[in-house]
């Protein structure tokens, strides 16, 4: 972290393909971030292919370049337990939703996991290093040209500024994969919560086809999240966008035409899934 009187720099690290472009360049000297902040939505939350990720390759890279790479968590302010999103949906007397589940007509929900497990986590963490609304912190957030709808920096704190290095410095998603080839890393998977209602279809084909018991375990929670409306006399919501239970929008064995790249699912900020 950047400790000059005048201001702190911190990027937000998704453990997507932007951050860890971000990441790499930041090695090179090619940006000005020597601190990366990891807002984990928690290990039974995250996708864990993107945990795995961070331990094999993400935070090995990070020490040997002398780059500061810290995973946060959610830690209640009086009560001192850490929370996961996962373990807030299903906790036995929960009434929230919290996540951008879907409505019958396919649109997302209100939601606040961004808010509580990504920009506050954050932004916590920058106040406690000494942003102040008077002296804000830089915030760096990886967001490529080819997302720039994305590129709003409404949600954010006082003490904080936010900076889109990747769109100043014109680069893709394509050119984020390349960039991370060229250390010699693979390409990170996709990184959002394995139950985000913003996946893409092919990105549940997926994981039906490879991680069947992850599949379960989405289609579980969505019935849960069900069954709580139902008490609370509350129409059905889902984890994707038809309008259907999960395993009957995504069914067994059929392939979609919808490319995995795809971004019509994507979170409308720059903090999840990248
Ligand atoms: S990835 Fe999805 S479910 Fe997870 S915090 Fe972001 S918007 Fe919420």
């Amino acid at each position: 972290m950047t400790t000059t009187a005048e201001q702190l720099t911190a990027f937000s690290f998704g453990g997507g393909v932007q951050s860890m472009a971000a990441l790499v360049l930041a090695a090179q000297g090619a940006l000005d971030y020597r601190t990366f902040l990891f807002a984990n939505v928690g290990d039974d939350s995250e996708n864990p292919a993107t945990l795995t990720y961070l331990d094999r390759f993400a935070r090995p890279f990070a020490a040997a370049h002398g780059i500061e790479l810290t995973s946060l968590h959610r830690v209640m302010v009086r009560t001192k337990e850490t929370r996961t999103l996962y373990g807030e949906l299903t906790r036995e007397d929960s009434r929230s939703l919290g996540i951008p589940v879907r409505m019958a007509n396919g649109a997302p929900g209100r939601r606040s996991c961004t808010l509580h497990y990504k920009i506050k986590l954050i932004g916590r963490e920058l106040k406690r290093r000494g942003a102040t609304s008077a002296m804000p912190a830089t915030v760096g957030v990886g967001i490529s040209v080819d997302e720039i709808d994305r590129a709003n920096n409404r949600r954010c704190e006082p003490h904080e500024r936010i900076d889109y290095p990747l769109l100043t410095l014109g680069l893709r998603r394509s050119d984020c994969r390349r960039i991370i080839r060229s250390a010699g890393l693979p390409v990170p998977p996709k990184s959002s919560c394995w139950f985000c209602p913003f996946r893409t279809p092919e990105s549940w084909h997926e994981m039906r086809r490879s991680e069947p018991e992850q599949f379960e375990k989405a289609g579980q929670l969505e019935d849960l999240l069900n069954r709580r409306r139902e008490r609370l006399g509350k129409d059905h919501v889902y984890l994707t966008r038809f309008g259907r239970p999960l395993r009957e929008a995504i069914p067994d064995g059929v392939d979609t035409l919808f490319d995995l790249d795809t971004d019509d699912g994507l979170c409308d900020s720059g903090w999840c899934m990248t």
